[in-house]
């Protein structure tokens, strides 16, 4: 038997070939914009089958059928009762043969063969009858063209189980990029989220013009403060924020001996809870009970200990409290005026100026409900 010089295992040629053919097409469509290809990962060296890897030669073949090859072709046709099948479709048990002459005739019929060519099954009919075949071809006999099927029908199954491995190993690849991708957009997400929220800078204390309190008229720093008290300030504190037992206090009402904290959720939960102080802060009352219950605290605060932020505080209480008695001296002055006006005039004094607002010397300050702080004065 004469063998070939066309070496009809070797797949990779044809492989090959194949792969060429999309990146000719690819140049024309240029202006299209590219869908992610699929790229067919190189596949491993395949082995050579082994003895028992290949179904076991037969000692006779029936003489319905036969293989038979043109001298340019690759691989061998089946020839079965008189008709011709070629473009075999490898199965892991069985063959298809597909007819010789499905395009021109149309014609569906194929032939299931199984692995060893014991049991043959034609499906569909042909649509024409005997044909001559173009050509010389050379005929086969079953134990000629049958070790060669055998082994072609292997490495056929082998090389479509490597590219099913190699295809799942790519998706994994790709699944895994396409997860650390959506992650790392949403950390991007998170930290552009949390820039946006450091955007509100916390603002400074403003200064306080006239004249400076002296040493002696402020409050003596103490060494040591209760742990539980704590101060903070964030982009809503126009000066400090009161933590006394975990519970925010904020809007301090600044007195000559004492200093009022309201708390931070007044407005939201309409909570009577105050706490008062003494201006040197060594005695402490809470009043009233909270109307809510224990509050997140906002994000984005700068902490201080009582150390860092009571020198800061005594200065603000000592220009609030003086600022209040110069109101005051100022109102009675304007009290004083307005009755004497009072008496020059005869009655119809409508456009009196309303004495709270005058007095209203309450730092108001905005709670963590209330986002729109202004500096008002
Ligand atoms: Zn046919
Ligand atoms: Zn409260």
């Amino acid at each position: 038997m004469k063998m070939t010089e066309i070496d009809p295992l070797d797949i990779t040629k044809c492989l090959r070939k194949q792969t060429a053919k999309p990146e000719c097409s690819q140049k024309k469509t240029v202006d299209v914009p590219k869908k992610p290809v699929l790229e067919i990962p190189k596949l491993p060296e395949l082995p050579e089958p082994t003895e028992e890897d290949l179904p076991k030669l037969q000692d006779s073949y029936p003489d319905y059928f036969h293989f038979e090859k043109g001298k340019k072709s690759r691989y061998f046709d089946l020839v079965y009762h008189g008709k011709r099948f070629n473009s075999a479709i490898y199965g892991t048990c069985n063959t298809i043969w597909q007819c010789a002459h499905r395009r021109k005739y149309r014609c569906s019929a194929v032939l299931q063969v199984s692995k060893d060519y014991t049991n043959f099954e034609p499906r569909n009919e042909h649509t024409h009858g005997n044909l001559k075949t173009k050509g010389e071809s050379e005929l086969f006999t079953p134990q000629q063209a049958l070790p060669i099927m055998f082994r072609i029908s292997w490495k056929k199954n082998q090389e479509r189980k490597a590219k099913r491995v190699a295809m799942s190993r790519v998706m994994k690849e790709r699944l895994k990029i396409q997860r650390a991708k959506a992650k790392a957009e949403a950390e991007a997400e998170r930290e552009r989220i949390k820039a946006a929220r450091r955007k509100k800078p916390i603002p400074k204390i403003p200064e306080f013009p006239g004249p400076q309190p002296a040493e002696d008229e402020l409050p003596k720093l103490q060494d040591s403060y209760p742990d539980y008290l704590y101060f903070e300030r964030g982009p809503n504190t126009l000066y400090y924020d009161l933590v006394y037992y975990g519970e925010r206090y904020n809007s301090a009402i600044f007195g000559s001996r004492y200093t009022f904290w309201q708390c931070s959720h007044r407005r939201k939960f309409k909570c009577p809870a105050t706490v008062h102080v003494t201006n040197d802060y060594t005695e402490f009352e809470r009043r009233y009970e909270h109307s809510h219950g224990e509050q997140p605290s906002t994000r984005n605060v700068e902490l201080y200990t009582p150390k860092q932020a009571l020198p800061t505080l005594f200065r603000i209480c000592w220009h609030r409290v003086k600022e209040t008695s110069v109101k005051r001296l100022q109102l009675k002055e304007l009290r004083k005026d307005k009755i004497l006006t009072e008496e020059y005039r005869l009655g119809d004094i409508h456009d009196e100026i309303p004495v709270e607002e005058e007095l209203s010397f309450v730092e108001e300050q905005a709670d963590d409900s209330d986002d729109s702080f202004t500096w008002a004065d």
